[in-house]
């Protein structure tokens, strides 16, 4: 192994002490961050900053998100809904579906930016991830493969997506940052029967989810 590969190995290694030290407990969840390489999310150029607890640009004014929060979402999923079919909003980088796929979900994963969609297409098929990406407004969900276990929304909506909701099985959970445009609370959504119990947790800054049932694209 190289120098620079060892020190990133041991970068990658300090950043998973750094979430158990934050309170991320759950052995499954760090098992599965210290498995997947947070620098090959990046573009080759950026990879340094790969294993801090940040969040940091991938173009198009969006963010792979700070690995803080995607392991808390992760948490909060897998504490509910242990296995199963979850569908992620907002593919990004591809990092949070590729979390999901270590922990052994069947992943479907939809990008409204093209270019991230075809990055995300190409990384997956490039790291042999068998993650299933569509291109369009995650908002309205993916119909033909409902039910899903568990919905993941990685971007800050203004109000429960309707449709997505309709999309969760019985006993499925949806985690979602709700809120306004600045600050979100991570919000849990777990159906059952016809009802959706609510949870609601700490306070983070996501991107915008727009889309039809999101933020409008006039707003930004
Ligand atoms: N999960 C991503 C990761 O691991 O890198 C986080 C990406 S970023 C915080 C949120 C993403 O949601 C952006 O790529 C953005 O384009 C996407 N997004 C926003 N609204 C969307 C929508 N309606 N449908 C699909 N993707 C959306």
């Amino acid at each position: 192994m190289k120098e620079s590969e060892k020190g990133q190995a041991l970068r990658h290694r300090e950043m998973v002490e750094t979430l158990r030290r934050y309170g991320i407990a759950d052995q499954r969840v760090l098992d599965a961050f210290q498995k997947v390489q947070r620098h090959l999310f990046f573009e080759r150029d950026a990879t340094d900053s790969a294993y801090d607890d940040g969040a940091y640009s991938i173009g198009f004014g969006q963010t792979i998100s700070q690995p803080y929060t995607v392991a808390y979402m992760t948490t909060l999923l897998v504490e509910r809904v242990p296995s199963g079919k979850v569908l992620e909003i907002g593919t990004g980088s591809g990092y949070q579906a590729a979390i999901l796929d270590a922990l052994g979900y069947s992943v479907f994963t939809i990008e409204r930016i093209v270019e991230l969609y075809e990055r995300a297409v190409k990384l997956f098929s490039r790291l042999g991830l068998n993650i299933t990406c569509r291109f369009g407004d995650g908002t309205l969900g993916w119909d033909d493969e409902a039910p899903f276990d568990g919905i993941v929304v990685t971007a800050g909506a203004p109000g429960e997506p309707k449709l997505l909701m309709c999309q969760l099985a019985e006993n499925g959970s949806m985690i979602i940052p709700l809120g306004n445009a600045a600050l979100q609370e991570m919000t849990v959504m777990t159906r059952e029967g016809d009802m959706f119990r609510r949870e609601v947790f700490q306070r983070f800054s996501f991107v915008p989810l727009v889309g039809r049932e999101g933020w409008h694209n006039t707003v930004f």
